[in-house]
C-alpha cells in the first residue's frame, strides 16, 4: 500500500511558506517576484521526482509523468492572497508532488501515471482561476484584452515580466486525463466543530450575485427636512435589513450571504447622501435556494420603491456559477481512503469557497479532499492546520489517488 512521507511534505510546505513568508503569513500574489521563484522552485521538485517539468503562458506549472496510461492530475494553486494564509492552495500543490514520490517508491504503485500541477491566478490578482480556466477553454483573448490588477498592472506586462509572453499555453484538449484531484484546507469551521480530520466534498457551492444602486437627491444635512428627503442612505440602509430579515426564512442549513460593498456618495456627514451602491452576494449548493434568494431581493426592491423617498435600480453583479458536483466514482475511492485512515473521523461535506476543481470539473471528472483548518480561519495570516492533519488528509489523497487509478486498470 501507498504510504506518503509525511515529514518530507512537512520539510516542503515550510519551504515554500518561506517564499513570501509575512510573519505567520504568505504574501505571494501571481506573477509576484516570489510567486514565480516558488514556481520555478515547484519545477525542480517535479524534475527530481521523476516527472518532465513545464511551465505555461498563464504560469501553470505541470509536472508529467514518464508513465504510459492515461494520468490522473492532482495539485492545486501556489498563489495567494494579497495578504494570504501558507497553507490554502500550497497544501493541494505540495500534496500532488508528494503523492507522485511516494506512488514512485511503492513496487506496487510504480506504474501509476500522475501529472502535479500548480494553477496560477486562483485568488484572482486579474481574473480568479485563471490557469484552471485557460486549461479548459474559458479565458477567451475578449476575457484577457485590458485586463489589469487593483494597482493598474496590466496582465500582458506581468506576463512580459515574468518571461511568459509568447510561451504555449497548456489545453484540457491536448491530454486525456482521467481526471483532477485537488486537496485544500477547509477554510471554514465545520471539520473542526464536527471532530472531524477529513472532508471529501460533494459539491462546491454556487454564487449568485446583485447590484442595487440607489438614486436619491444630495442635499443640505441641516436645512433639509427629513419629510422632504430622498436619501440614496436610508433607502440602501432600509434594504439590508429587509434582506437580513426575509433571507434567513428561505435558507438553507450552509446558505450564506454578504453585503460586503456599499457606497454612499458623496460621503460627508453634512450631506444627505444621493447615490448610494450596495452588493449583495449569495451562495449555496441548491440553485432553487439562490433562486429565492433573488426572487426575495427583487421584492423588496419593489418594497423600498414604493416608500417615495430615494429610488434603486436592480443589475445581476455577476453571472451566475453554478454549483460544481464532484465524481461519484472518485468520491467512493477517496471516502473508502478516508475510512482506511482514519476511520469515524471523515464527512461528506460542500465547499463554501470556490475552487480551481469547479472550472476543471467542466471538462473531466474532479474530486476534493478538505483537512480542517484550526478556528476556520483562512485568507489570513493566523491560517493554520495542524501537522497530523496534514500528513493525514495527503495520506488519504495517495491511497484514494492509488486506488482511481488501479481501479481503471491503469
Ligand atoms: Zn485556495
Amino acid at each position: 500500500m501507498v504510504t506518503i512521507n509525511g515529514e518530507r511534505l512537512l520539510g516542503d510546505l515550510r519551504v515554500l511558506r518561506a517564499m513570501g513568508a509575512t510573519g505567520t503569513g504568505v504574501v505571494r500574489p501571481a506573477f509576484s517576484e516570489t510567486d514565480m521563484a516558488a514556481r520555478r522552485w515547484l519545477m525542480e521538485r517535479y524534475e527530481q521526482a521523476g516527472l518532465r517539468a513545464q511551465i505555461d503562458g498563464v504560469g501553470n506549472v505541470l509536472g508529467r509523468s514518464a508513465n504510459p496510461g492515461r494520468a490522473l492530475l492532482i495539485g492545486s494553486h501556489s498563489d495567494t492572497q494579497p495578504t494570504g494564509g501558507w497553507l490554502d492552495g500550497a497544501l493541494g500543490v505540495i500534496y500532488g508532488l508528494e503523492v507522485v514520490r511516494a506512488l514512485a517508491e511503492d513496487p506496487s504503485t510504480r506504474y501509476l501515471a500522475v501529472d502535479a500541477i500548480s494553477w496560477q491566478d486562483e485568488e484572482s490578482r486579474f481574473y480568479g482561476c485563471m490557469g484552471s480556466r485557460s486549461f479548459c477553454g474559458e479565458f477567451p483573448p475578449s476575457a484577457e484584452a485590458g485586463l489589469r490588477d487593483k494597482d493598474g498592472v496590466a496582465l500582458a506586462d506581468a506576463l512580459e515580466q515574468a518571461g511568459l509572453s509568447g510561451t504555449p499555453r497548456l489545453a484540457a484538449a491536448d491530454h486525456d486525463y482521467l481526471g483532477f484531484l485537488e486537496a485544500h484546507i477547509e477554510q471554514g469551521p465545520h471539520l473542526e466543530e464536527d471532530g472531524r480530520r477529513i472532508g471529501i466534498v460533494e459539491s462546491i457551492v454556487g454564487l449568485g450575485g446583485m447590484v442595487f444602486t440607489f438614486t436619491g437627491q444630495q442635499n443640505h444635512a441641516g436645512t433639509t427636512m427629513m419629510a422632504g428627503r430622498k436619501d440614496a442612505a436610508t433607502a440602501l440602509y432600509a434594504l439590508a435589513s429587509l434582506i437580513n430579515e426575509a433571507f434567513p426564512k428561505v435558507a438553507g442549513p450552509r446558505s450564506v450571504w454578504t453585503m460586503g460593498r456599499a457606497v454612499l456618495s458623496p460621503g460627508a456627514p453634512s450631506i444627505v447622501p444621493g447615490h448610494g451602491e450596495l452588493e449583495l452576494q449569495f451562495r449555496d449548493v441548491d440553485p432553487d435556494v439562490l433562486d429565492r434568494f433573488e426572487a426575495i431581493a427583487h421584492e423588496l426592491v419593489d418594497v423600498i420603491n414604493s416608500r417615495g423617498g430615494a429610488t434603486v435600480e436592480t443589475m445581476p453583479s455577476r453571472a451566475r456559477i453554478s454549483a460544481a458536483h464532484m465524481d461519484a466514482g472518485f468520491r467512493r475511492h477517496l471516502s473508502e481512503a478516508a475510512e482506511r485512515h482514519a476511520p469515524g473521523q471523515w464527512a461528506a461535506m460542500p465547499s463554501g469557497a470556490f475552487h480551481d476543481a469547479g472550472v476543471v470539473c467542466t471538462v473531466m471528472p474532479c474530486a476534493m479532499v478538505f483537512i480542517p483548518s484550526i478556528g476556520g480561519i483562512s485568507h489570513d495570516f493566523a491560517e493554520d492546520s495542524h501537522d497530523d492533519d496534514i500528513v493525514l488528509g495527503c495520506q488519504v489523497l495517495a491511497s484514494g489517488a492509488a486506488a482511481i487509478l488501479e481501479g481503471a486498470g491503469a
